[in-house]
């Protein structure tokens, strides 16, 4: 006879996918095994508190931030070996994409807990998509190093020769262009701010031009910010089309 301890299966990990501004922005499935799982674990609990009250789930969640995962891990992989499901979720959009989950992610594959993607939005897909810049080869760059090791990001980055990625903050979205002007020389940018929310916009031209327009304007909310590449410049057939 098997010991009662033969019969617990792992649980799974899932690794949901949450919208980026519109609610409407969230898979069936994803909404699914938010309903199913025996926990959530959450960026911001309060943040995910509100998005389970708009589609009236209720669920236990366990805070999981950068902050304490090495302290929640153990806790996490022990509730999965008990046999029960955990999905994973961020404030916004896909975790593991400048948010928490990787660390999670391999300790759960070290383990041999089987881990399952739920995909949906994530920022930087929708503002490549949306840019008019060429998607077939881009490099997600997430945030750029504040002082140690920025310059050197930016003079790798200026070698790329697909579209890159770069996630800004409003306050700092006017230093980062100059950088860019500075190591990478006049670029063709596009700014995607406020994805899928009211305000969204998409201010699109070379970088010094753009430079100059901010100086009358302050940007808020949050911001992709898109840089061509290093091969784009040249083509002067594509800006054409984008400015048309
Ligand atoms: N996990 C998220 C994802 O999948 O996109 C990214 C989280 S990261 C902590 C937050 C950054 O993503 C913001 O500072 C901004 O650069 C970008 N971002 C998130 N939501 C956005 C939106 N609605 N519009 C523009 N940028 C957004």
């Amino acid at each position: 006879m098997k010991s009662t301890t033969d019969t617990i299966t792992s649980g799974t990990l899932y690794i949901i996918s949450t919208p980026i501004g519109n609610l409407e922005d969230i898979t069936l499935r994803a909404l699914r095994l938010l309903k199913e799982v025996d926990y959530i674990c959450a960026e911001d609990t309060r943040v995910t508190g509100r998005l389970l009250a708009h589609y009236e789930i209720k669920k236990k969640m366990i805070s999981y931030h950068s902050y304490n995962e090495r302290q929640r891990i153990p806790r996490i992989l022990q509730t999965l070996k008990e046999g029960q499901q955990v999905a994973l979720v961020s404030d916004a959009g896909t975790p593991g994409i400048s948010d928490p989950a990787h660390r999670l992610v391999q300790e759960a594959i070290r383990e041999k807990i089987p881990v399952v993607p739920i995909p949906g939005p994530t920022a930087a897909i929708a503002a490549l998509v949306a840019s008019g810049l060429p998607t077939n080869r881009f490099v997600f760059e997430g945030f750029l190093p504040r002082k140690k090791g920025r310059q050197t990001r930016l003079k790798q980055i200026c070698e790329e020769n697909g579209t890159i990625i770069i996630y800004e903050s409003a306050v700092r979205i006017q230093k980062t262009i100059e950088d860019i002007v500075k190591f990478c020389g006049n670029r063709y940018i596009v700014i995607c701010r406020e994805l899928t929310k009211h305000y969204e916009e998409f201010i699109r031209g070379y970088a010094e031009e753009i430079l100059k327009n901010l100086s009358s304007r302050t940007l808020k909310g949050e911001i992709v910010l898109l840089v061509a590449g290093k091969d784009f410049k040249s083509s002067k057939d594509e800006t054409e089309k984008l400015d048309e």
